[in-house]
Order: structure tokens, then C-alpha cells, then sequence
């Protein structure tokens, strides 16, 4: 039989037609490979099952760095024979789409060609080769060619020159293929300001090797590195990044130091491996480094090396704290001229080198559940890989979707494909604003993507509201505004590929509602086209708006408050919140379930003030971890289901009685914290069930940063299951603000068509 298969994804300039035809050899198929426009079309003829191992092929795994985001088969086909499979000559095709290689992880042959003795490039920091090396960040415009990338500093010599032209050679066409002579020089600026080029690796090896802070250039920009077994090297590095009290992710040389460290399971072994080398939250083991580094956190950050530079640093120094190189919150520095210019008594060198980054790209956080893979942070590796929203459009459209405030990311929508920016983070600075407005400019144009309309959140005082507004009428496109949590649970079905309704479970900080209100406990029975809101938490008057979010302790006095706890409050400045909630000062009514969960935490004393946004949430889930998996099952705390204009509403003020009642009978924190997040599970099945009879439908879906916490989700996909319920959850794309782009665009799409 013959059958005819087009393929889009990163298939283009990765080394994909040799493997397609590699896989044709080993299952006896004949025919042809090329590439068309934006995509690989194959036609195969072989025997059944032939077929069906090679589609199987495609589909899975490659060793290189291709990534197939769509496939589409057609087995209608005049049977056709051919004496062999060919790679045969490539057209330019109809479509227009542009897919780009994400910042490509260094291959095993580079690897291993970086330490053999006698190797041209032994011991060369930028060895690369087709399946390796930056791509994104590098990239002034398509084609992907070296003149159109910032190599284009740098002068092929003969040796290289003759391999980049040799068909046979695996760096035919590499562009980013280097030597010592040719390539980017590995460069040393030290205190005293000078550069230095032989000794750059020596020197900034000896001073991590003594306790010291190095500036290191890698791929999306600059990584600050120190050694973490030194508590006062830590501390200076909080120091200099602005005493900020994130956890910090740790470099280390291989899988098996890893081990040594953190709990790896099988699954997490696979994300730690994989092409994008992400940070993958790990258990932690109890080892020599030192608690400064992970501060609260029960996991740590690792990830292994993916440049040849980190290869040579990390032989020569073992584990490194790798963090992004930026000052309180501010966008990755990537630029050299910025680095070189801070001048921090703490920050002993920069090793450098002067091969341009046109972008910032973060490195990626991924973690795998009980349940599943979940992206916190999607950046390096992964941006800009599309994801197919499936058979979407008839008349393809073209929008723009500006996403969130914090853990921003935007998206941009082509044909069937949702273009994800990377990471960008909160944008609460000019500088970080700028970045966002630079990077849309660079997609759309790289891309060729000429919005049509734009989409935002309903949030009026988001800078990306304001940024929409502007560029809608400045482009005279049309605007669309979709509610924030409508928009997480969309990210979902646009990944799955949903479109019948489902019952939307968003769980999240702060979202702003089609009623002025704040939401966050949500379920909405939603379809791409739109959402109808089920049921929420009841809501509770909040103070100071959107600053006093981080005091988790005012958050808990207006709980208790609510649930007729007042007699309860032990704080002092209780009688002063409680005349501005009388007189309606300030006061907004939130729905939120982070807040709910904020309010836990103060009130069982674990933490009052957040430093960063779900401190208080993930130190009530560190307590309840402590309960530990043998013990018997949670038992939930009690709570209110009411119906009210066609709503349910769940009011938890029994649920915050039972917390006080069982903190002053002394009830184990972890026994009290455990049986929280059971009481939160508990009471989404519940609704969830209840909604299930209203609407007829029998599928969750799970988004909203809440469910970064591990253990409410394992419950709650757990429980939802055990009723016999469909559930999905974002994969892709994090289920926190960094999803909502994705959720804009897949809705946008149907609006800007009039389905709605
Ligand atoms: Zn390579
Ligand atoms: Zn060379
Ligand atoms: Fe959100």
C-alpha cells in the first residue's frame, strides 16, 4: 500500500529527511521525502504492517532535535512503486507557515568530540553541529541561514568552511559550525576590568572554585553561577540578585550526580534528558547543599548541562547554582555591555564571549506528578515550537493574544498553529514591557503573521489590556476581551483538542470577573466558544486590592471574620481592618482560591507574608507533604454547597471554623494541613458532580496556578477519577498565568469567526 504524509513542526534544518529515510530503510519502504513550503511531505509504499511501523516511527521519537507538532495521513492513494526511498528536491509549497527551531541542547556527538584529544574541536566551548546548538536566540530573520544570524560575526576558515559544504559531513549546512580558529572566543573580564582570552575558562573556574560568583554567557543570556554547598556564597548571591527568596536551580555534570541529590524517578529521568534540558523539580535528598539554595521549597531545581561550556565549567567545578543573570525580577541581561557594567562586590568575573543573543530566553521548569508532566516555565527549548489547535478553521486567521500580567507570555495564531512566546515574565517594569513589545514585533515579523484582530484579558489596569487597546486601534484590528479563568481552561482545550463543553475547573490567584469582581475559585462549563459560570467559591470581602495579596494574615482576618470568627482574630491591627471593611474602604469581593489557601496558611501560622506570589500556599503544601503516603486517607473539613440564582455557591466557612478547631486541640500541622487540600478536592468533586447533572457533561478540566500544588492535584485528578470523570489538565503549556496566551488565542480564533 502507499500512503501520503505531510508533517509540520521543527522538521526543517534538524536533520529530519535523513532520518525519515533511515526509518524507510529499516522497515523496507520505498518512495520519497521532501520539503514543501513550512512543511515534510512523504509518500510511502510498503506492506501493511511496514506502514504502520514507520508512521509509528515518524510519529514517536527521533534522536535528533525534530520536533513533529502535526501529522496528517492519507491512505486514499493510488498504490504507486518505486525502486528505493529518495530524498528528493525540495519546493517552496503553498503554505506559508514558518517554523523556527527553539535554542537546540548540545547532541551526544558534539559531546563526545568536545573531549577527544584529538579532535579539532577538543575542548572548543561552542562546538555545534546540525542537530545542535542556538537557534532562536541568535536568529535576525528567516531563513535560518548563517548570514541571518548573529554567526554572521564570526568567518567560516577553510576547515569549517569545507565541512559546511561537504554533503557526506554532519555539519553540511551547519550553520553555527565553529572552531577555535573561527568560532567565538571564550573571553575573561575580572574585577580589575580587564579581558583576558587564554585563561578565561581557568579563571573563572579557580574563582567558583573558591566560593566565588561568575557571570556566565550561555544561550538565551547570561546565568549567574556559584557553588551550592556554601551558605555565604548563597546568601551573597541573594544579595546581588536583589535578596530575592525564589529557591535557586542547581547544574548538575549528569544523571547520576543528580541521583545523588534529588529523588529521580523514571519519568522525571526522561524530562531531565530530554532535547530542551529543562529544570525539573526534584524531591530533594538530604545532602551538603546547603538550605539557602532551596530555601523553603521541598524540591530542587536541577538540569543538566546543554551548552559545551557548561560541560567544560561543571568538570572542572561540579555542581553550579545556575540563575538567570537579572536584578529583582527585571528580564535575563543577554547582553554583554550590561553584564560587563555591573559592578557588584560580590560578582568576582564574567565569562563571556562576543557572539550576540538577539533574545532573552529563560531556561525552562518542567516537573512530573503523580498524574502527569506539567510546565511551570516554558522558554528555552520549547519556544517558539508551535502547538496545533487541531482542525480549528475553515478560514485560517491570524490574531495576537497578549496574555496575562505575571508569568507573561503572548501568542501568536496562524493557519492551525498557536505560536507561544517564551517565558517573559511580570510585567511590572519598563524594561520588562519593553522586552514584551520587542519580542511580539520580532515574532510577528519572522513569522509573517499580520494580526487581524487581538486578544486580552478584561483586567483594565493589565499592562497587556493597555498594550491591546493601543495596538487595536493604532492597527485598526478588531479587540477581544475573555475572562481570565474562561482563558486558562481554554489553554487546555486548545492543547487537547476539545471542543465539546467541559466542565472548567480554574483555580487561581486573581483573575478579574464579568461582574467587576475578583474570581479564582471557579467552574465554568466552557467550549471554545465561551463559558457560562457553574459555580464559585462565596465571596469574601478582601482589603487593599491587589498590594495587600502578599499579607496573607489580612487575608485570613477576613476569613475568620466571614465565617463568624471574629473572636477568634489575635491580631492587633484587627480593629483598624475591621472600620475600613464597615466603611467599604478599599474592599473588593474575591472568589479567589489562592487566597482561600493563603488564609489557611496564616491562620494555622505557618506564613503571614508572602515574599513572592504562593509563598504562604506552598508552605501549607510543604506541611501537608510532611503527612506522608502511608498514613490513612484525608478526611475532609466541612463546607457549603448552596444554590443561588443558578449557581452553586461554596461557602468554606465551616471549613476555616473546623481549621481553628482543630489547631487548638493541637492536631498535628501536617494532619490539619493534609486534610485541607483533601477538603479542596473533596468539594471539586462534589460540584463537580453536581454539575455534571445539571449540564449533562462528564469531562474536568484543570487549570490556574493553584494547581502547581502537587498534592491538591494528585487529589483532585485522584477523586474526580475514582467518579468516573474525564479530566484534563494543561501539558504544554503551565496551568499559572504563562497558559492564559494559548487559552486568549484558541477563543480568539472563534470570535474573530463569528462563532460565538
Ligand atoms: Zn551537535
Ligand atoms: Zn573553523
Ligand atoms: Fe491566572
Amino acid at each position: 500500500m502507499t500512503v501520503d504524509v505531510k508533517i509540520w513542526g521543527i522538521v526543517q534544518g534538524v536533520g529530519f529527511r535523513p532520518f525519515v529515510s533511515r526509518l524507510a530503510a529499516v522497515n523496507g519502504i520505498t518512495g520519497w521525502v521532501a520539503n514543501e513550503g513550512g512543511h515534510v511531505h512523504i509518500v510511502a509504499t510498503g506492506t501493511r504492517d511496514a506502514i504502520v511501523r514507520f508512521l509509528a516511527g515518524l510519529a514517536g521519537e527521533n534522536d535528533g532535535p525534530a520536533a513533529v507538532v502535526h501529522m496528517e495521513t492519507n491512505y486514499a492513494v493510488e498504490p504507486q512503486t518505486f525502486d528505493c526511498f529518495t530524498i528528493i528536491e525540495s519546493s517552496k509549497g503553498k503554505d506559508d507557515l514558518v517554523f523556527l527551531a527553539p535554542d537546540l541542547a548540545i547532541c551526544p556527538e558534539c559531546e563526545r568530540e568536545l573531549f577527544t584529544a584529538t579532535d579539532r574541536r577538543y575542548l572548543h566551548p561552542f562546538i555545534s553541529c546540525m542537530q545542535c546548538g542556538p537557534r532562536y536566540s541568535i536568529l535576525e530573520q528567516v531563513p535560518y541561514d548563517r548570514d541571518n544570524t548573529t554567526m554572521v560575526d564570526f568567518k567560516m576558515c577553510s576547515f569549517c568552511a569545507g565541512q559546511y559544504g561537504d554533503f557526506g559531513d554532519r555539519r553540511y549546512h551547519a550553520e553555527t559550525i565553529s572552531c577555535h580558529d573561527c568560532g567565538p572566543q571564550l573571553l575573561w573580564t575580572g574585577l580589575g576590568g580587564q579581558t583576558e582570552r587564554f585563561v578565561a575558562l581557568a579563571a573563572a573556574v579557580k574563582a567558583l572554585n573558591t566560593g566565588k560568583i561568575v557571570a556566565v554567557k550561555g544561550i538565551g543570556g547570561y546565568h549567574l553561577a556559584c557553588t551550592p554547598f556554601c551558605t555565604e556564597t548563597v546568601d551573597n548571591l541573594r544579595e546581588l540578585k536583589g535578596r530575592e527568596a525564589k529557591p535557586f536551580a542547581v547544574m548538575f555534570r549528569n544523571l547520576a550526580e543528580v541521583k545523588k541529590f534529588c529523588q529521580v524517578s523514571v519519568k522525571a529521568a526522561q524530562l531531565l534528558t530530554a532535547r530542551e534540558k529543562p529544570i525539573v523539580l526534584l524531591p530533594r535528598k538530604s545532602s551538603a547543599i546547603v538550605a539557602s539554595v532551596y530555601k523553603l521549597s521541598r524540591y530542587l531545581g536541577a538540569f543538566l548541562p546543554y551548552t559545551p561550556l557548561h560541560h567544560l565549567l561543571l568538570r572542572e567545578t561540579g555542581p553550579l547554582i545556575m540563575t538567570s543573570a537579572n536584578i529583582s525580577d527585571q528580564p535575563i541581561i543577554k547582553d554583554d555591555a550590561v553584564m560587563l557594567g555591573i559592578k557588584h562586590h560580590h560578582l568576582a568575573g564574567v565569562l563571556f564571549n562576543r557572539r550576540q543573543i538577539r533574545i532573552g530566553i529563560d531556561d525552562s521548569v518542567v516537573r512530573s506528578t503523580g498524574s502527569g508532566e506539567q510546565v511551570i516555565r516554558r522558554a528555552r527549548g520549547y519556544a517558539p515550537v508551535p502547538v496545533y489547535l487541531g482542525p480549528v478553521s475553515d478560514r485560517p486567521v491570524m490574531l495576537l493574544a497578549a496574555g496575562g500580567q505575571l508569568k507573561n507570555t503572548f501568542c501568536l495564531t496562524k493557519q492551525n498553529f498557536a505560536y507561544l512566546s517564551q517565558h517573559i515574565g511580570e510585567l511590572d517594569n519598563v524594561e520588562a514591557i519593553a522586552v514584551y513589545q520587542h519580542n511580539i514585533e520580532r515574532m510577528t515579523s519572522l513569522l509573517r503573521i499580520q494580526p487581524e484582530a487581538v486578544c486580552c484579558d478584561l483586567h483594565p489596569d493589565y499592562t497587556t489590556t493597555k498594550f491591546a487597546l493601543r495596538y487595536a486601534q493604532a492597527k485598526g484590528v478588531q479587540l477581544f476581551r475573555l475572562q481570565h479563568h474562561f482563558a486558562h481552561i481554554a489553554a487546555v482545550l486548545a492543547e487537547k483538542q476539545i471542543f465539546e463543553p467541559v466542565i472548567g475547573v480554574a483555580f487561581d490567584g486573581t483573575g478579574y470577573g464579568t461582574d467587576g469582581k475578583i474570581w479564582g475559585g471557579e467552574f465554568l462549563l466552557c467550549t471554545p466558544q465561551g463559558f457560562e459560570r457553574g459555580a464559585h467559591l462565596q465571596y469574601v470581602p478582601m482589603l487593599g486590592g491587589d498590594a495587600a495579596i502578599k499579607e496573607a494574615w489580612k487575608t485570613a482576618c477576613m476569613y475568620l471574620d466571614h465565617a463568624g470568627l471574629e473572636a477568634a482574630i489575635e491580631e492587633e491591627k484587627w480593629p483598624l481592618l475591621k472600620a475600613a471593611l464597615l466603611a467599604g474602604v478599599n474592599t473588593i469581593s474575591s472568589s479567589s482560591m489562592g487566597r482561600f489557601f493563603d488564609a489557611a496558611s496564616a491562620i494555622l501560622g505557618l506564613q503571614r507574608v508572602a515574599t513572592y506570589e504562593g509563598e504562604c500556599a506552598i508552605q501549607l503544601e510543604n506541611k501537608a507533604a510532611e503527612y506522608g503516603a502511608d498514613r490513612p486517607r484525608g478526611k475532609p473539613y466541612r463546607y457549603q454547597l448552596q444554590a443561588q440564582d443558578g449557581k452553586i455557591i461554596v461557602d468554606v466557612g465551616p471549613c476555616i471554623c473546623d481549621l481553628v478547631t482543630a489547631k487548638t486541640a493541637m492536631v498535628p500541622l501536617p494532619v490539619i494541613a493534609y486534610n485541607f487540600h483533601y477538603t479542596v478536592a473533596d468539594l471539586t468533586a462534589n460540584v463537580c458532580e453536581l454539575l455534571r447533572e445539571k449540564y449533562r457533561v462528564n469531562r474536568v478540566v484543570l487549570s490556574g496556578g493553584v494547581f502547581q500544588n502537587a498534592i491538591l492535584f494528585d487529589l483532585t485528578v485522584d477523586m474526580l477519577q475514582r467518579r468516573n470523570f474525564t479530566v484534563a489538565f494543561n501539558s504544554v503549556v503551565p496551568p499559572n498565568d504563562g497558559g492564559v496566551s494559548l487559552g486568549q488565542a484558541f477563543a480568539g480564533t472563534y470570535l474573530l469567526r463569528g462563532e460565538i
